[in-house]
């Protein structure tokens, strides 16, 4: 019958025509020395180029390679969620196609997942060829992460792990639909370990995350992981009516005991500040509720259980 198999390997392609044999022959040499079972599972995520016929030529010669094709680009993450929803196997690991994910650290994960762990991270340790912009906007993202949102999500890991089958179910179970898989994954609060390495360039082929994906991305892992964006309104309203009140002792005692004079239009400014205060505070109460609504409506279950004992 149909086992499911050990290992499941989940790969997003967007035109990677020249890749993905490359990747198969180093999954297949990895895979090789083991007695495991596994499955290689393409996402072809509406490729304009040749992947699609690729990967019917070569899914005819290897059963174990699948292919699940979108009827257009979705977008990396709603294609990595396709694949893991389809993954069957103990182990799931999720990589890129170009091979900027060698192959070899997962036998270091794999490791790490038999001692126990149920979320092994990739960790880069370089940043090599790419450009400025994203090693700047890299560093200063994760700082504000880290800042803004109360769980821990890893820095300097993308979407190459290896999950359990445990923590995928969890991951399926989530329906929400703006999608930031690695503050998923970290969001079920599996224990995890990382792995550590030199991230190469990109084998063949152009990056297709463009500027503007990677800050709808990011965007996601602040919006979604966090409502301190929609509490800016409290403190903007709080600066704003401390100094209003200031303003406006400050001019009653100045008239008062130095007997000053002030314009009308002074008392309007003071009473302008109050009030854009009071106006502010409301629209964070707004926020909070918008928020609650929010996380009402992403339905994340309310807490993941890690082991039970003793019930039948
Ligand atoms: N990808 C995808 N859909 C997209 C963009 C990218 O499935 O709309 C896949 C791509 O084929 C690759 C992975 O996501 O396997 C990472 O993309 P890329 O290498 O372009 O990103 P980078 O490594 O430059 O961050
Ligand atoms: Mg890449």
């Amino acid at each position: 019958m149909n086992e499911n198999p050990k290992y499941s390997f989940v790969v997003p392609a967007y035109n990677e025509e020249a890749n993905i044999e490359a990747l198969y022959k180093r999954i297949k040499q990895l895979m090789k020395n083991t007695d495991d079972t596994w499955e290689l599972i393409f996402v072809n995520d509406g490729s304009t180029d040749k992947t699609l016929t690729v990967l019917n030529e070569l899914t005819e010669k290897e059963k174990r390679v699948k292919y699940l094709n979108l009827s257009r680009n979705f977008g990396h993450q709603a294609a990595l969620s396709a694949g893991l929803k389809f993954a069957s196997g103990e182990a799931v690991i999720s990589m890129d196609c170009d091979l900027q994910d060698p192959p070899e650290v997962i036998e270091q994960m794999i490791k790490k997942w038999k001692e126990g762990n149920h979320i092994v991270y990739a960790r880069r340790r370089n940043f090599r060829k790419d450009n400025f912009i994203k090693r700047l906007g890299s560093k200063i993202y994760y700082r504000i992460m880290g800042k803004f949102t109360r769980i821990d999500i890893p820095k300097n890991v993308g979407d190459f792990r290896l999950v359990d089958q445990k923590v995928l179910s969890e991951i399926n179970e989530m329906p929400e639909h703006s999608r930031y898989l690695r503050g998923m994954v970290a969001w079920t609060g599996f224990k995890h370990d990382f792995v550590d390495y030199q991230r190469p360039d990109r084998q063949k082929g152009e990056s297709n995350y463009t500027f503007g994906k990677l800050a709808k991305l990011g965007m996601d892992g602040v919006f979604n992981f966090s409502m301190l964006p929609l509490r800016i309104g409290f403190l903007l309203g709080l600066i704003s009516t401390i100094s209003g009140f200031g303003l406006l002792l400050y001019q009653v005692f100045d008239v008062l005991v130095n007997g000053v004079y002030y314009h009308l239009y002074k008392w309007l400014v003071v009473i302008l500040f109050i009030f854009m205060g009071f106006m502010f505070m409301l629209l964070w109460i707004i926020g909070e509720y918008i928020g609650k609504i929010y996380d009402d409506v992403r339905q994340r279950p309310l807490y993941v259980i890690s082991e039970t004992k003793n019930f039948e």
